[in-house]
């Protein structure tokens, strides 16, 4: 048991509960991730979280669960962290700031409709996303993919320098990956093909 001690009682259950489901469900992880790939779930809404839990243990993921700030700087290390902006006893936004110091583990902020989470502030606070209440599972696992897609190719587009920036828009040539106002944008392969040439001779007239 690789939780930190002196974690709530849900924090066991959910894991106990996240064993089982993961056996039973064969599905393996996003390609490109090797292994298990571990998940920190903060969030206080009991049901939110149930169902949240359900999802990532259906597509194979291994889920932590708690349900405050405290919590979640306490518990150990994992390659994504969920995080909930209306927590019972901290700001997530603060929660976030903690984290962002000491792990370089994509944080997916998880917020309530209405609440005032723009582009800026998440970026600030060091989140590299996040997904307004009440999201489906498939909405959460297509966000999550593109998180991790874009932490990996955002290394190596470092390392090759195949970016091509224009306002608003970002076309990673290396990872094959479109971002329009700091979100991905899915193509298909010969979508992103025909937008990468026209992008890579702007200006020209064909
Ligand atoms: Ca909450």
């Amino acid at each position: 048991q690789r939780l930190a001690n002196g974690l709530p009682r849900n924090v066991k259950e959910c894991s106990s509960a996240t064993q089982s489901l993961h056996e039973s469900s064969r599905v393996r992880a996003p390609s490109g991730q090797n292994g298990t790939v571990r998940i920190l779930l903060v969030e206080d809404d009991r049901s939110i979280a149930e169902s949240v839990v359900e999802g990532l243990v259906a597509n194979a993921f291994v889920v932590t669960h708690v349900s405050t700030g405290g919590e979640a700087l306490a518990a150990a290390d994992h390659d994504l962290i969920l995080l909930d902006l209306g927590l019972p006893d901290m700001d997530g936004r603060d929660v976030c700031r903690q984290l962002r110091k000491r792990t370089k583990a994509p944080i997916i902020m998880l917020t309530a409709r209405g609440e005032e989470v723009d582009r800026i502030v998440g970026l600030e606070m060091g989140a590299d996303d996040y997904l307004v209440k009440p999201f489906s599972p498939r909405e959460l696992m297509a966000r999550i993919k593109a998180v991790f897609r874009r932490v990996t190719d955002g290394s190596k587009a470092a390392l090759q320098g195949e970016v091509l920036r224009f306002p608003g828009v970002t076309i990673n040539a290396a990872g094959r990956t479109v971002e329009a106002d700091g979100r991905p944008v899915e193509l298909t392969a010969k979508e992103f093909d025909l937008l990468h040439f026209l992008a890579a001779h702007a200006g020209q007239v064909f």
